[in-house]
């Protein structure tokens, strides 16, 4: 075989498997991809074209533009870390971050905690950069429990594997669910026993609706053993711009600095340059998309109800309902939905066997399109 045994062991993803099927077909409502429908906001995008005519085009430093990572660090006072300049490497979005903090932290067999359902890198990167996924389930609500993460741990200690890493992610991407105090204590206790690192992925920290969203990292000793994953791809709608950033202590820094500057150099000069506007003059038009998060999130939530179960989001643009008393698993159900009524949903199972049984609707769509799709969703259930 002329390819790699560890890329040959990874599926495909799910979710773009599904998504090749509905490229080009305007006749589709989709509630698929997890891409945020506003434009990105204007003076953000002006602050970019400026600069660009200005014939800015060149590399950054490596660690990203100093001002962007001095805001950045001055920024996340507000989910209540204090940290530095020092500390902040701007990355090509969030993506390459989960790949340098899992390569910079793992050694061959070591393992990293997931909790299931979950974002679909997480579990591939863990295995490309040598590290063992080792996934457990959440609660029916999708909290994940010191219980369960001991039980796993327990299991791979015992096979002989290393607990050195514990990935998070919150407000959750496919869940919409988001954890309070309480329950990222229960993560840094667990974090502490097994003297493994953090790695939390905070990219929603913005679309935060039910509580104010607080890093793990700002919990008593916790800056020392995080990594903090955001960006600026879902909050300020600049998904294709590809700057993200991560908060590391030292050491982990450094390492990360390394892979990144042989692999990837600098996120976009452009785009760092709007992630600084975004951050200096945003908050109004983060306000305003936020708000209408909040009302889709309610019309959506409030009407499924009546087919299926589903947990109020606490935050992102996804909600989860379980389609188990329709008897479809999700796969079938979401190619079903899609040829017999125009609507796309990713099936549950893209994010883990324990998504099975649930599909993943983004309300990152008009409230006309939105209503619609509702109804065409009700419409289906009702004929099976
Ligand atoms: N992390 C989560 C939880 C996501 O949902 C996504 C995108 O959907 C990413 C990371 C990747 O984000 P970026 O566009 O910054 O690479």
């Amino acid at each position: 075989m002329r390819t790699s045994k560890s890329v040959e062991s990874l599926k495909p993803s799910g979710i773009r498997k599904f998504f090749e099927l509905i490229i080009g077909r305007e006749d589709v409502i989709s509630l698929g991809v997890g891409e945020p429908d506003f434009p990105v906001p204007w003076r953000i995008r002006e602050e970019m074209i400026y600069s660009l005519e200005k014939g800015i085009t060149s590399y950054t430093s490596n660690y990203g533009l100093y001002e962007l990572r001095e805001s950045i660090a001055n920024y996340y006072e507000k989910f209540g870390v204090k940290c530095t300049a020092e500390n902040v490497i701007v990355t090509t979005g969030v993506s390459e971050a989960v790949d340098i903090a899992l390569r910079a932290i793992l050694n061959p067999g070591e393992g990293v905690l997931i909790p299931e359902p979950c974002y679909v890198s997480y579990l591939p990167l863990t295995v490309l950069a040598g590290g063992v996924a080792l996934s457990y389930p959440t609660t029916p609500d999708f909290i994940p429990t010191c219980e369960e993460m001991l039980k796993i741990a327990k299991k791979a200690e015992s096979e002989g594997v290393k607990i050195k890493a514990v990935m998070i992610n919150y407000p959750n991407n496919p869940t919409g669910v988001s954890y309070n105090r309480s329950i990222l204590e229960e993560i840094a206790d667990f974090a502490v026993e097994k003297d493994a690192v953090v790695i939390s992925d905070e990219i929603y920290s913005e679309l935060s609706y039910s509580f104010k969203h607080r890093s793990i990292a700002s919990l008593e000793g916790m800056l020392e053993r995080s990594v903090i994953l955001n960006g600026f791809s879902k909050a300020y709608s600049m998904t294709g711009l590809r700057v993200g950033y991560a908060i590391a202590p030292e050491d982990i820094f450094n390492a990360m600095l390394k892979i990144h500057q042989y692999c990837m150099l600098c996120a976009p000069v452009i785009s760092q340059i709007g992630a600084i506007e975004a951050l200096r003059n945003g908050e109004k038009d983060l306000e305003e998309m936020r708000a209408e998060y909040i009302r889709r999130r309610n019309f959506f939530v409030k009407r499924i109800k009546n087919v299926f179960d589903v947990k109020k989001p606490d935050g992102a643009f996804y909600a989860f309902p379980s389609i188990s008393k329709t008897g479809l698993d999700s796969e079938e159900f979401a190619k079903r939905l899609l040829f017999e009524k125009k609507v796309a949903v990713v099936p549950g199972s893209a994010f883990g066997d324990c998504g099975e049984g649930y599909i993943r609707c983004a309300y990152a769509v008009g409230m006309d399109k939105l209503k619609e799709a509702v109804e065409r969703i009700v419409e289906f259930v009702e004929s099976l």
